[in-house]
């Protein structure tokens, strides 16, 4: 059987990394994205041209119709859906609990949890002969980014749980379940401005020094996919340069 991937906000920084990645070693892939369609383009095209199997499908993948419309277009265009990387996320501006917003703090949980619950839901409902997910998780579940975004960290907090308890439900069903937490990673989630040298600052706390790139994280995502991981499950690899 051929393996199919969904890569959620598969247009840009690291899910277009993962979704060329997944390519290169014979995965077709579905890179979704949700409002960035050019960016979803030419993560095909450039898959295609390489030799590879790609199509992009938009879908809010925090809306339950989009979700199942998603799977639905994967499965006829590429064939069962049987590794699934749940990546699509976002963080709002910088900021302490206090002054967070109901709507922002239900927007973050939204858009990070629900959509993992929904895609992990549709995914295991498809995947009869067993297969494989990898939640993008952060590092912030675990320092819980105080004074900065606890909303985003509860999310992937939240995220976290749900790959550990899922890992167990599904072990009998032979569907891995594992998560990957990164640390500062160089794409646009980062670019917002306002804050001279703020590469400076974030890379100076890192043992490393720097901040990660989005291929360091795709390489972590694709062999936990992969049968080399085979009795991984549960599990989760911390890329935040040693921090
Ligand atoms: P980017 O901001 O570069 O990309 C985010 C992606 O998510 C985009 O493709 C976007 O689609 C998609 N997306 C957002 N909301 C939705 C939605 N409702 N439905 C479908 N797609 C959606 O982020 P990164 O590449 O940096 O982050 C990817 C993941 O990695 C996120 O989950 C993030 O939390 C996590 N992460 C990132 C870190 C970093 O330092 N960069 C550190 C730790 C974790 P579109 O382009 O169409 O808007």
């Amino acid at each position: 059987m051929g393996k199919v991937v969904i890569v959620t906000g598969g247009g840009r920084g690291i899910g277009a990394a993962t979704a060329k990645s997944l390519a290169s070693k014979g995965y077709a892939v579905c890179v979704n994205y949700r409002a960035r369609e050019a960016e979803a383009q030419a993560v095909v095209a450039a898959i295609i041209a390489a030799g590879g199997r790609a199509i992009a499908c938009a879908a809010d993948v925090a809306n339950e119709e989009d979700v199942i419309r998603l799977f639905d277009q994967t499965e006829q265009q590429l064939g069962r859906v049987t590794h699934l990387v749940n990546n699509a996320g976002i963080v709002r501006t910088q900021s302490p609990l206090v002054d967070i917003s109901l709507e922002r703090f239900t927007e973050i949980l939204t858009t990070n949890v629900t959509s993992c619950f929904l895609c992990c839901r549709e995914a295991i409902r498809r995947m009869p002969d067993g297969g494989a997910i990898v939640n993008v998780s952060s590092a912030a579940s675990r320092t819980g980014a105080p004074n900065e975004y606890v909303d985003y960290a509860a999310s992937k907090g939240a995220m976290d749980s749900l790959t550990k308890g899922l890992s167990l439900e599904l072990a009998p069903r032979n569907i891995r379940v594992n998560g990957v937490r990164p640390g500062f990673i160089h794409t646009e989630m980062h670019a917002d401005g306002g804050e001279p040298n703020r590469v400076e600052r974030l890379s100076a706390q890192i043992p490393l020094r720097r901040g990660g790139t989005s291929e360091e994280v795709a390489n972590a995502i694709d062999w936990l996919l992969s049968d080399e991981a085979s009795y991984a499950t549960g599990t989760f690899i911390d890329l935040a340069g040693g921090r």
